[in-house]
């Protein structure tokens, strides 16, 4: 029985006590990227299992342990989105957005499902606001990426996150740097996880982002990708910076960001918050992608995007005292004594709801008495009481609930509500 009254591992309610919050993280969220130009797109929930195969890839945490993948009734096997990168790439190649009026800059929120060990802001299924833009293979796209992840957090009041930023060069400094990792880590075969020596031989890459305390030891010692960065690369990551420092954008050298994920090449971010504790919480990521549209059989395109955790954002804001906006309290409740009062009330409420103005009146037959106190529960700003006695006279007394208040107010068309 216990499964009928408890959600599943992983996954939460949020309660209407919560859910003004996330309206307005959503709403800022989604009005900043409109500021850079950003068009929000929709995804469908589950995609072909392939399409997170190929693009995520099948070497990562994600495609390998995470994925929440099943057959349907026709025996296609599909994927519950763990991201929204693939999805997105999907949607622009299938539509063709990808072939004129470049860059295309579309921005989601959206649900993610990993099957991961829950806790520590961790969840099976979750919430992810991202940016992609297609199209600008240019040091400016970068910055222009980067200056919308850091607009964002200081929209939401977090200014003082910092963005941590490092290069992953292209394939050919890949090809280098790989080699240089193997090295390193074939010193270390005895002590690294099963997984990793695995990674060793796939994807060597992934080592250093293990989550094994003893495994980030041996990575910490690792050669850095940033000496093994061709001319080009080291160009194009020092112009990134220069922009950023030019527009006054925080950020922090960080050689060790890998991400989780497969396509990165050249820039990858964190939006990285300290907490009081000193813990570091990552509330997003992302990076520029160089094959990933080829990897699904488009023509070569550049993309570049990040993605924002919304429960780690939100823990964030909250450690942080961010404020939010107040609740919007009901603005009127219409009391009311006796059946014909009670439709005058309904009356009354249907009229004021035309104006836009919040209104509630009895729906459970309660005593005066005991509307009063549910009205003040509501936080009503005013209440008006409707007898038999206001009814005859058409008019009856509107209350502040502030300061207590009365002046008269007219029960019909001509009821004003301050
Ligand atoms: P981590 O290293 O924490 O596992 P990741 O590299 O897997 O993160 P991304 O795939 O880059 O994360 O997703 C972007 C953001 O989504 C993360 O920075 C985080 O804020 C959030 N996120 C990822 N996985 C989860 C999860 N299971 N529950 C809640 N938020 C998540
Ligand atoms: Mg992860």
């Amino acid at each position: 029985m216990a499964y009928l009254t408890s959600a599943p591992r992983g996954t939460k309610d949020i309660l209407p006590e919560e859910t003004p919050k996330w309206q307005y993280l959503e709403k800022t969220l989604l009005e900043t990227a409109e500021l850079f130009g950003f068009r929000e797109m929709r995804i469908p929930t589950f995609e072909h299992t392939e399409l997170f195969s190929r693009s995520v890839g099948d070497t990562t945490d994600v495609v390998q342990k995470e994925m929440y993948t099943f057959t349907d009734k026709g025996d296609r096997s599909v994927t519950l989105r763990p991201e929204g990168t693939a999805g997105v790439a999907r949607a622009a190649l299938e539509h063709g957005l990808l072939g004129d009026a470049l860059p295309l800059k579309v921005s989601y929120n959206i649900t993610c499902f990993r099957y991961e060990k829950p806790g520590s802001g961790r969840y099976r299924e979750f919430h992810q606001f991202g940016v992609e833009l297609y199209g600008a293979a240019s040091p400016a796209a970068d910055s222009e990426i980067l200056a919308l992840a850091y607009h964002c957090l200081k929209e939401v009041g977090l200014g003082s996150v910092v963005l941590e930023i490092n290069s992953l060069g292209c394939r050919e400094c890949r090809k280098r740097y790989t080699q240089a990792l193997i090295q390193y880590f074939d010193r270390y075969r005895g002590q690294l996880c099963g997984t990793c020596l695995e990674r060793l031989e796939k994807n060597p890459l992934r080592v250093l982002d293990c989550k094994n305390p003893e495994d980030q030891r041996i990575a910490a010692g690792a050669p850095s990708i940033l000496d093994y960065l061709c001319d080009d690369c080291q160009e194009h990551f020092r112009e990134v910076q220069a922009r950023l420092t030019e527009a006054g954008i925080p950020y922090r050298v960080e050689p060790t960001i890998v991400r989780g994920l497969d396509y990165y090449t050249r820039t990858v971010f964190e939006m990285v918050h300290t907490s009081p504790n000193g813990e570091r919480v990552v509330c997003g990521g992302g990076g520029r992608y160089g094959g990933l549209i080829e990897e699904l059989g488009g023509n070569p395109t550049e993309g570049i995007g990040f993605a924002m955790g919304l429960e780690r954002l939100l823990a964030t804001m909250t450690a942080e005292g961010c404020g939010f906006p107040p609740e919007e309290p009901c603005q009127v409740y219409l009391a009311s004594m006796g059946e014909s009062a009670g439709v005058r009330a309904f009356r009354l409420a249907s009229l004021l709801r035309e104006r836009g103005i919040s209104a509630q009146c009895d729906l459970m037959g309660r005593s005066l008495k005991a509307q009063m106190k549910y009205a003040n529960k509501l936080k009503a700003r005013y209440v008006v009481v409707i007898g038999e006695d206001e009814l005859q006279r058409g008019e009856g007394l509107l209350k502040s609930m502030d300061t207590g208040e009365t002046t008269p107010v007219r029960l019909d068309e001509g009821i004003q509500i301050p």
